[in-house]
């Protein structure tokens, strides 16, 4: 093919996928991963914490290639989230919503950009029917990241996140793996410099050094993919977030830059969970908290670890009327809720939280909780 040719079929490609509603759109040509040594070092260092699946597959991972066969170009997709326009996302929310990272406030994004992705595929498919495709959102062992990388879409900032010079970081990104000979976009230079804001506002500690994250001590990690415990050192740092955490977007500067989002129904939480508060939450049994959460990535941590988010924030926040419903959580069905509940007593203070906390001690078998509850009263006096 030669090269004008080329270069029109990339446009026509980069067009199909740009009509299905993404903000920008890359392309990279298809080789082994140059990151595959930072990869192997991270995982050698237990960075990855408790998601064993990301040292799974590690060759597959390293070389996109191995995932379709005949595969020579990737479409990498960005689709934005935040910032949101006033009143753009559920007119008035429970305080629930105001601790979930800004990606997870609505719809699933695994669902709806995949479909999107799907679609591209197929439409491009539909005028070059020799060409194969494979969509991912999140959905194999891909580095969707090095991807974006590759095809120009921006750099890796020092909080791992994608920047883009002109969208920022509030990025959700797809991949689309084609048969196809494309014309790669150039890639762009480093775009943090000097600026270390995200290594110091982290609260608790996850970017060691730059463009490392440990998941060890990384909120998201804890308070999304961890089904037990939290570790008690990391609780207070933690602070109000029920759902991941948005602290290291925050405060980069490349975030201060896209214009206000409207209209972008995805982004808005479920209905019958959009006045959620987390008292309430922290109330509702699974089946009902699954039907107000339906659609939403919020039940990824399971019905359980959102309460204990939820009795966690609870306690931190110190508010005094919080203190009945953490008393009742007491009596939770989930060891891990009843013993998160505890903690956030011991630190709620007062006569009413010790009363409950000797009684609960009473009866409770379970020596983890047994264990936070001693933890809380000796915290007490
Ligand atoms: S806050 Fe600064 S160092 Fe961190 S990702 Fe943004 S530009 Fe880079």
């Amino acid at each position: 093919m030669t090269a004008p040719a080329r270069h029109e079929r990339t446009e026509r490609v980069r067009e199909l996928a740009l009509a299905e509603g993404f903000d920008a759109v890359g392309v990279a040509r298809l080789a082994p991963a140059a990151s595959g040594a930072a990869l192997r070092r991270w995982l050698a260092r237990g960075d990855q914490a408790g998601m064993a699946w990301l040292g799974r597959r590690v060759e597959r991972r390293l070389d996109p290639r191995e995932s379709l066969p005949g595969a020579r170009s990737a479409l990498v997709v960005a689709w934005r989230y935040a910032p949101v326009a006033e009143g753009g996302e559920a007119g008035p929310l429970g305080d629930l919503w105001r601790g979930v990272a800004r990606y997870a406030r609505g719809a699933d994004y695994h669902d709806f950009l995949l479909e999107r992705l799907q679609r591209a595929g197929q439409r491009i498919a539909e005028e070059l029917p020799e060409m194969d495709f494979r969509a991912y959102v999140d959905t194999g062992p891909l580095l969707e990241r090095e991807l974006a990388v590759r095809s120009g879409l921006g750099a890796i900032g020092k909080n791992t996140n994608l920047l883009s010079p002109t969208l920022g970081s509030w990025l959700l990104l797809g991949v689309l793996l084609l048969t196809l000979d494309l014309e790669p976009d150039p890639p762009i230079g480093d775009l943090c410099g000097e600026c270390a804001r995200c290594l110091e506002a982290c609260p608790t500690g996850a970017l060691p050094e730059p463009f490392r994250l440990d998941a060890n001590r990384c909120i998201s990690y804890w308070t999304i993919e961890h089904r037990g415990p939290i570790p008690a050192e990391l609780r207070v740092g933690i602070g109000e977030w029920a759902f991941g955490c948005d602290v290291c977007q925050e405060v980069c500067p490349w975030n201060g830059r896209p214009a206000p989002l409207a209209g972008r129904e995805e982004l808005r939480p479920p209905v019958a969970g959009r006045a959620l508060d987390l008292v309430a939450l922290l109330e509702l049994p699974d089946q009902e908290l699954r039907r107000r959460l339906t659609g939403s990535p919020l039940l990824r941590p399971k019905p359980a670890g959102l309460r204990r988010n939820a009795a966690l924030v609870l306690g931190n926040a110190g508010r005094a009327e919080a203190l009945p419903a953490l008393v009742r959580a007491l009596g939770d069905p989930s060891p891990v809720v009843r013993g998160q509940a505890a903690w956030s007593l011991g630190r709620l203070g007062g006569s009413q939280a010790r009363e409950a906390l000797e009684a609960a001690g009473a009866v409770e078998e379970d020596d983890g909780v047994l264990g936070e509850i001693a933890r809380a009263l000796a915290a007490l006096d």
